[in-house]
């Protein structure tokens, strides 16, 4: 449920309707707007709290969510979420969010350059897979534990925070004990709730892709199970609410791309949520001669951020060699990258009803 108040209501209104939704169990998110404050109540809402709301506020004002993800929507969290990933490293709102680095980490060696080429090209973020979700058995599945230990000396060399995919709960411990900054949930593991339920626990962010084949509303209600906690009991969130969106494509034939994207697609989860969204154009067109297109285009269309892979010797690479960029490439999706992202900064907030013909 939502209460939406015009600032100019009277001040102690918002203060008692604070006070019966903490006195019904409930928690609430006041968002101050231009010229509205949305008040979202987390949790299951009884009807007689609702009753009561309407009684205070008036019947217009009162609104149930409709979409079965209420902590991730942006009609209960109207404004953007930014947080911090790292000391100084934002994510969402105005930010934009650059990582880049191996698909696998391989050895000391490799992951060195490509997170000293990653830096040196702008990334912020060093991204690299200890435990990889392979398609087979035979292929190779990431250097585990040692992975992670090499991931840390990385970090420690170039001060940069590490992301890297987690596959099972029972790893949380490991990643903390190597300090990775951001755990990854990929787009095989989307869809595994065990996992998300126990992600929603840790105190570092998560970054979430999509599914091979998840639609939006079932992608972003694995993220409600990330930022609610929900344990069948507590209604009221408790969970993680640090979380980023990275969109990859989905499993569909094309001859153009790997795993195809819909262009509308980070235009679409920006209307549908307040998290910070990002794409990965490396697992998306999955082959190095399309990866700044689309790199390019999906911070024009309104990607705050990029997760890359890099490798300095892409034949020998292990994993995902025909899509790496090499440093140079990597240099200038990064630098023309961000451009873009300042020239989106001159649309105006109302652009997505913006109509010239109705305004002069
Ligand atoms: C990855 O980023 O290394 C990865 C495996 O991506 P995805 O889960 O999107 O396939
Ligand atoms: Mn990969």
């Amino acid at each position: 449920m939502i209460i939406t108040l015009p600032n100019e209501a009277p001040k102690g209104l918002i203060g008692e309707v604070n006070a019966k939704i903490a006195a019904s169990g409930n928690t609430s998110n006041v968002d101050r707007g231009e010229k509205t404050t949305v008040v979202g109540v987390r949790g299951f809402v009884s009807p007689q709290l609702e009753e009561e709301m309407r009684a205070i506020v008036g019947e217009a004002n009162v609104r149930r969510i409709s979409e079965p993800y209420k902590e991730a929507s942006r009609t209960f969290h109207p404004k953007d979420t930014v947080f911090e990933v790292a000391p100084g490293i934002m994510a969402g709102g105005q930010n934009l969010l650059l990582a880049a680095g191996p698909c696998a980490v391989e050895s000391l060696e490799q992951t060195l350059e490509a997170a000293e080429a990653a830096q040196k090209a702008g990334a912020k973020v060093l991204r690299g897979g200890a435990f990889k979700p392979r398609t087979g058995p035979y292929s190779f599945q990431g250097l585990g534990e040692e992975g992670l230990e090499i991931l840390a000396i990385a970090k420690e060399r170039t001060g940069m925070p590490i992301v890297s995919e987690i596959l099972s709960p029972d790893d949380i411990a490991l990643f903390e004990k190597y300090g990775v900054d951001i755990l990854q949930v990929g787009a095989r593991n989307v869809q595994n709730y065990t996992l998300l339920k126990a992600l929603a626990h840790v105190k570092k962010p998560i970054l979430i892709k999509n599914g091979l084949s998840t639609r939006t509303d079932v992608w972003l209600q694995s993220v409600e199970y990330l930022l609610s906690g929900y344990d069948g009991e507590n209604h009221n969130g408790g969970g993680n609410p640090n979380v980023i969106l990275c969109s990859r494509g989905v499993d569909f034939g094309s001859d153009a791309s790997k795993y195809p994207m819909d262009i509308a697609m980070i235009s679409h989860l920006r209307t549908k949520t307040h998290l910070p969204v990002i794409g990965d154009p490396s697992h998306q067109a999955g082959y190095r001669d399309k990866v700044i297109d689309v790199g390019l285009a999906m911070i024009a269309s309104g990607a705050g951020g990029l997760e890359v892979d890099v490798h300095l010797n892409p034949k020998a690479a292990k994993v995902d060699g025909p899509q790496a960029l090499s440093f140079n490439q990597l240099q200038l999706l990064f630098s023309l990258g961000t451009e873009i992202w300042e020239i989106r900064k001159k649309l105006p907030n109302n652009y997505r009803s913006y109509d010239a013909t109705l305004t002069q």
